[in-house]
């Protein structure tokens, strides 16, 4: 399921960066996401700079 976008931060070379946030496996947990600097998978969503924009799915 998607939330919205998040800020994510690389924890290997400190790049920040947005994308999509996809629940992962129907946990509270998100998916982590590539790097785009350096493509390591060691990223976390960044909480101090959180922004969401609320998706409505309608029919
Ligand atoms: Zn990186």
């Amino acid at each position: 399921m998607i939330r919205g976008y998040a800020k994510f931060l690389c924890k290997d070379c400190g790049h920040e960066f947005e994308g999509l946030d996809i629940e992962y496996r129907g946990t509270a947990e998100s998916q982590p996401l590539p790097c785009p600097q350096c493509s390591s998978m060691n990223t976390k969503k960044s909480h101090a700079i959180f922004k969401t924009k609320p998706l409505v799915y309608r029919r």
